[in-house]
């Protein structure tokens, strides 16, 4: 058994839906990377009762605590108190944190309020973490079974902390055993039909693990594997994966944490050939998630999002004539744009969508939901109608760039 981990989000902003909580995440990846089982997230508020009893549960139930939020100088961040009165003891003052505080203070020209004294209080036997990159220091303090880490709510701040004191802390605890991945990536079936496919892995409490993730039409099968040592962790990994693998066969696309458009990319560039893309109903997504990518400008030629019938003309050629016997959203009219895009944008591959992402819009013959692609080679031009599920604009609009993905990866 290795150690497990929660993982605790403070802060009223969070449980107002004000901000989302994506401290959590964060931690939870990084946890289980070096062989925390995270078993709990859980998000609070200011309030001092709710946040006692969410700490005093997370440290009777888990070996490692960590909790993001609520360090800051002002009355409404209440962590280090509530610590404080968990552990049944008074604030103690850290002259070396007060140093720090102010000197971060000062070397930012900004005043030094007596209320940022407050930031360097600790609870008892609590142990300073010096904060280089803000003004709130965190700190560590055993309570009960748990090793509890309090770091800032800053995004920022608490990944710098979290690299440079909590992990290494934690690597160091005795009881956690190391953990090795292999993630296989699969396009194709549904997540039914792969799960049919590896059942007989799926089984609770196999060591290697296997589960299955299903995110914006991509699955992800997950190897995650402990044992005595990293390197005997990752042999087990990869003898499951071998196994996998051949089960798979040709659903399996690309291994490791890699995203779609970096492997559009990486396949374009190994062909050597560009890229030019014509948008309408996807406004542009196309050419933002892959311009994301560092490197992407030996590929990616450019993109042109034309709206309107006039802009399609204007911006890549098509013909008045077609736009009015077919209307936008039309295969011929998707050609047309992919291949305007191809010319224009002087690329070997040009790629287009139209499409009726809604609400409005929508007609019997062509609801909500139809979007027509085409992809422009040098060989001719393809067009397709896809039928997206009226799920919501943003539903619509994210699958007709998965349908662009998959075009370009099934080449
Ligand atoms: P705090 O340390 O509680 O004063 O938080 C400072 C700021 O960090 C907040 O105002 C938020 O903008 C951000 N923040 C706090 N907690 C989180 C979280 N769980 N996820 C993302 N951002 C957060
Ligand atoms: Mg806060």
């Amino acid at each position: 058994m290795t150690l497990v981990g929660e993982i605790l989000a403070i802060g009223d902003e969070l449980i107002h839906g004000a901000l989302l909580d994506t401290n959590s995440k964060f931690l939870a990846g990084e946890l289980e990377r070096i062989g925390v089982v995270v078993h709990r997230f859980s998000v609070t508020s200011d309030d001092p009762a709710h946040l006692r009893s969410a700490i005093a549960d997370a440290c009777a139930r888990a070996d490692v605590v960590v909790a993001t939020g609520g360090l800051g100088p002002t009355l409404d961040d209440r962590t280090r108190d509530v610590v404080a009165e968990v552990l049944a003891g008074p604030l103690w003052f850290d002259a070396e944190s007060w140093q720090q505080v102010q000197h971060w203070l000062c070397s930012r020209g900004r005043p030094v309020p007596a209320s940022n004294r407050r930031q360097a209080m600790f609870p008892p036997n609590a142990k300073p973490i010096a904060n280089p990159v803000g003004s709130a220091p965190a700190f560590s303090v055993r309570i009960g079974r748990a090793l509890l880490f309090a770091l800032p709510g800053v995004p920022r701040e608490m990944q710098v902390l979290l690299r440079s004191d909590v992990l290494p802390a934690i690597a160091a605890l005795p009881g956690l055993q190391p953990m090795a991945q292999v993630w296989l990536r699969v396009l194709g079936p549904s997540e039914a039909a792969l799960g049919e496919r590896i059942e007989s892995y799926m089984v609770p409490g196999r060591n290697p693990a296997v589960g299955i993730t299903a995110s914006g039409g991509l699955l992800t099968i997950r190897i995650v594997g402990t044992a005595a040592t990293a390197a005997l962790a990752a042999t087990a990994c990869e003898a499951t994966a071998a196994e996998l693998r051949s089960l798979v066969g040709e659903w399996m696309f690309a291994e490791g944490t890699v995203e779609l458009p970096d492997l559009v990319l990486q396949r374009l560039r190994a062909a050597g050939r560009t890229l030019a893309i014509a948008e309408s109903c996807t406004g542009g997504l196309i050419a933002a998630r892959l311009t994301e990518v560092a490197g992407s400008s030996d590929v990616l030629m450019g993109g042109v999002v034309a709206y309107s019938n006039a802009s399609k003309q204007a911006l890549l050629g098509v013909s008045a004539e077609l736009l009015a016997a077919h209307g936008a959203v039309s295969e011929p009219v998707a050609a047309a744009m992919a291949a305007g895009a191809r010319s224009r944008l002087v690329a070997d591959v040009g790629i287009a969508t139209t499409g009726i992402a809604g609400p409005a819009g929508g007609t019997p013959q062509k609801p909500v939901g139809t979007v027509c692609c085409a992809i422009a080679t040098l060989e001719g031009t393809r067009a397709w109608t896809v039928k997206i599920p009226d799920l919501g604009r943003q539903f619509i609009r994210d699958r007709a760039v998965f349908e662009i993905w998959r075009a370009l990866l099934a080449r």
